[in-house]
């Protein structure tokens, strides 16, 4: 099944698409919904009325995830482009904060303090029940499914410390959506589907998600090792190579810019990029 996240008049709701058809659940949250382990309930858009989601404005499918887990250098192509080279033995965990999410549509922020912002688009993993020192046998049983994201990154605050939360959290970065997918409608652990990314027009990345390095199985179960994952939790799975930082010329996003991250049968994230206001977005 296939839910969208929406505002409308200052308040939530969620949206499931039935026969063709957006139809609203009303106020209800998608991450109320997980907990219940109710996204595969085949009932839910009985009587529901259909919805224009034209009319309204879309959230990320989960605004404010409990936990955002992010994996850096998670593809071997990416980390050989990266300042690291190589692929660390073990995954490059790192938080994002719920306040730089955005959701499919509205535009990436380009900050005023630094010219370096890129893009990165990356499969996402929702946790779906409770998973403490799971193993990756089992791993899978605890992701209720999928979505896409764009880890858009501002690369000179990145890499002016050892660890990346700056150049990783900055306002209106984190873009998310616009669909969560459940993990049924999709092969077991999202591998084998292409993930593209689009800079006008323009492809820029490219790769399988089988050339992750740490799968999505491994990535819930090492998490699980030190910290209790929880519904509707996310894993942003780590970017391929290609990004803009990593060219010759560097590409970066300029205000008016479109990009997109398009993963087989999840969708199209979609945003364009706007210069940061002076005083707030
Ligand atoms: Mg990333």
């Amino acid at each position: 099944m296939r839910f969208r996240t929406y505002e409308r008049d200052g308040t939530a709701g969620l949206a499931v698409l039935a026969d063709g058809r957006w139809r609203d659940l009303g106020q209800v949250s998608l991450i109320d919904l997980i907990a219940a382990g109710r996204v595969r309930d085949g009932t839910l858009a009985n009587g529901a009325p259909e919805i224009d989601l034209a009319t309204v404005r879309l959230l990320p499918p989960i605004p404010r995830p409990g936990k955002i887990l992010c994996v850096g250098l998670n593809y071997v192509d990416h980390a050989a482009e990266s300042p690291y080279k190589d692929v660390p033995g073990y995954p490059t965990f790192f938080a994002r904060f719920t306040s730089s999410l955005i959701a499919d549509g509205a535009p990436i922020i380009r900050p005023g303090c630094s010219p370096e912002l890129d893009y990165e688009g990356e499969l996402v993993a929702v946790i779906g029940k409770p998973a403490r020192h799971v193993s990756e046998a089992a791993a899978l049983d605890h992701v209720a499914g999928y979505a896409i994201f764009n880890d858009a990154s501002v690369r000179d605050y990145q890499f002016l410390a050892p660890q990346w939360t700056p150049g990783k959290n900055f306002d209106g970065t984190g873009a998310f959506g616009p669909d969560f997918v459940t993990a049924d409608e999709l092969p077991p652990g999202a591998k084998g589907l292409m993930l593209e990314v689009f800079l006008n027009g323009q492809k820029m990345q490219s790769a399988n998600t089988d050339d992750m390095v740490f799968p999505v199985a491994t990535l819930v179960a090492k998490a699980s090792e030190w910290s209790t994952l929880e519904p509707g939790d996310i894993i942003v799975t780590g970017t391929p190579a290609g990004v803009g930082f990593a060219r010759k010329p560097q590409v970066f996003l300029q205000a008016g810019d479109r990009i997109e991250v398009r993963i087989d049968r999840l969708g199209t994230l979609s945003n364009p990029v706007a210069n940061e206001v002076a005083g707030g977005l």
